[in-house]
Order: structure tokens, then sequence, then C-alpha cells
């Protein structure tokens, strides 16, 4: 009787250590994201994946293939000044007639850099961002520190990025959400009259059309 009662407790004492290690939780993680962590986790541990490969993976999502969209877009309105003003009118209706519309019906509208304006695309709440034109975004998109800080000083983030705007241009913030997705047009580069569409489309950098950066000169 006395010995049950000691086995019982020791269970129970080793079934209560075990259960909360097991409900460690980590509430840095949404369910997806915790998902996805505990398979990569699992998938690195039995050897079957390199950590190293899934993150060139993610940023050639990040950083190629998916802003190839959005850069085709841009090459577009440059070239095309009829295809330039249905991005203006109608973005989502443009976009959509080059094959690429968002997965959750969500609403675009281009904002078009000029010599007296420059735009600058957030998600303050979250992260939304224009994946059908655009791919994955970013890590530092996702960041809270770009977040509020793109609003309250965006001169300065632009600054850390690298891009010094005159004085006198305006900078314009636009704070995207489920409903509704921003595309930055940046402004065409001087010397790319003789450059066909593919050509063109190779200046245009993800960050140029998220507002951080400007399109490219042809080498
Ligand atoms: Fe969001």
């Amino acid at each position: 009787m006395h010995e049950d009662h000691e086995t019982d407790h020791h269970d129970h004492h080793g079934h209560a250590h075990g259960h909360g290690h097991f409900h460690d939780h980590d509430n840095r993680y949404t369910d997806m994201q915790a998902r996805v962590r505990a398979l990569e986790t699992v998938l690195v541990e039995k050897g079957l994946i390199d950590p190293k490969a899934v993150d060139a993976i993610v940023e050639t999502y990040e950083t190629k293939i998916g802003p190839k969209n959005g850069a085709r877009v841009v090459a577009k309105a440059w070239s095309d000044p009829a295809f330039a003003d249905w991005l203006k009118a109608d973005a989502t209706a443009a976009i959509a007639s080059l094959g690429y519309a968002g997965r959750q019906g969500e609403h675009m509208r281009a904002v078009f850099n000029t010599v007296d304006t420059h735009n600058l695309i957030v998600c303050t709440l979250c992260s939304c961002y224009p994946w059908a034109v655009l791919g994955l975004p970013p890590t530092w998109y996702k960041a809270p520190a770009y977040r509020s800080r793109a609003v309250i000083d965006p001169r300065g983030v632009l600054a850390e990025f690298g891009l010094a705007l005159p004085k006198e241009t305006k900078i314009r913030v636009w704070d995207s959400t489920a409903e509704l997705r921003y595309l930055v047009i940046p402004e065409r580069p001087d010397g790319t009259d003789g450059l066909d569409e593919q050509a063109l489309a190779a200046l245009v950098s993800r960050d140029a059309m998220i507002g951080t950066a400007i399109a490219g000169v042809p080498s």
C-alpha cells in the first residue's frame, strides 16, 4: 500500500515535470510560425536539410523570384504610357492583366514616385505586403522598428537604407492593410531610353518597389 503510493507519487512527479516541459510555450511565434519552426528543427536534426539551404531559398523568394513580377509591372509602366495610366487608375486590374493577382483578393494601388514626391510602403499593424508582385516580405519589413519608424521618421529610415533624398523631396508613407496593398513605381532612371522592358526590369529591385531604394542605373 505504502509502496504503491510512493510509485504513484513518483510517476506523477515525473509526468508533471515532462508535462511542464512539453508545454513550454514561446509566445513570440504564431501557430503557423511555430509549426514551420518545429518542422525545420526536425528536418535539420534528422540531417535532411541544411538550415543554410533554407535561408538561401527564402532569400531567393524574397529578393529574386517574387520581385521579378513587380519589376515587370514597373518596366511596362515605364515603356507603355497607356499601361501606366491604367496602373494609376486601377492597379488591381492592370496588374492582373499581366497574370499577377492576390490570393486573398486584396486590392492593389500603384504609387508613382516623381521629382517632388517619394513614396514609401509600410504596414504599421503587422506585415501586409503585395505578395502577388513582390513575393515574400523581407525580415526588416516585419520588424517593429521599421513599422513604427517609417511613419515617424521616414527620412531617417531611408538614410539607414543608404537613400539620401533632397530636402525638398516630399516623402509619402502608405500604410498597407489586409484589403489594400501598395506598389511603388520608381522613377525611370536617366540613360535608359534604348532599353527594352526586360533590361528595364533588371534595374528594379524589391526595395525600389517598397520605397527604401530607387531604381538602379544601367551599367
Ligand atoms: Fe499587415
